[in-house]
Order: structure tokens, then C-alpha cells, then sequence
């Protein structure tokens, strides 16, 4: 996560949480969810000099990339 890839600063943070992936559009990760009733899950990083903000998809969302039908490599 360290350097920023944008300043190559090595002041970069990131949440304790991880975030939910459900928007008002829909869902940011279709398909990708733990279950029914939540959303696949990412965490935050931001460079505290340019303000970069990037996101992590968790583990378990990454685990149903390659088997889901619903993503395909680009
Ligand atoms: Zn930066």
C-alpha cells in the first residue's frame, strides 16, 4: 500500500473498517457478496499528502472473481 503510487508519499492510511459496497444505483460488486442480506465488502486507503483515495476489495469477495460468470478477464 506504501509508497502512494500518485506522490510517493509513505504517509498512507487505511480504515479499520471495511465498507459496504451497496450503492443507490445498485451494487458496486454484483454478485461478489457473502450473502443475500449484505454486500461484498472493501477497505480504504488514503495518502494523507494528495489525498489518493484507493480501494481494497476483502478476501472473500476476491475468492468468487474467477468462478463467478458474472465477471469475466479483460
Ligand atoms: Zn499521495
Amino acid at each position: 500500500m506504501r509508497p502512494c503510487p500518485n506522490c510517493q508519499s509513505e504517509r498512507v492510511y487505511k480504515s479499520d473498517r471495511p465498507v459496504g459496497t451497496t450503492t443507490i444505483g445498485g451494487e458496486l460488486l454484483p454478485k461478489l457478496s457473502p450473502g443475500p442480506l449484505s454486500s461484498a465488502k472493501m477497505r480504504a486507503v488514503v495518502c494523507a499528502d494528495c489525498g489518493l483515495l484507493r480501494y481494497f476489495v476483502d478476501a472473500a469477495a476476491l475468492s468468487k472473481l474467477e468462478t463467478s460468470k458474472h465477471w469475466t478477464l479483460v
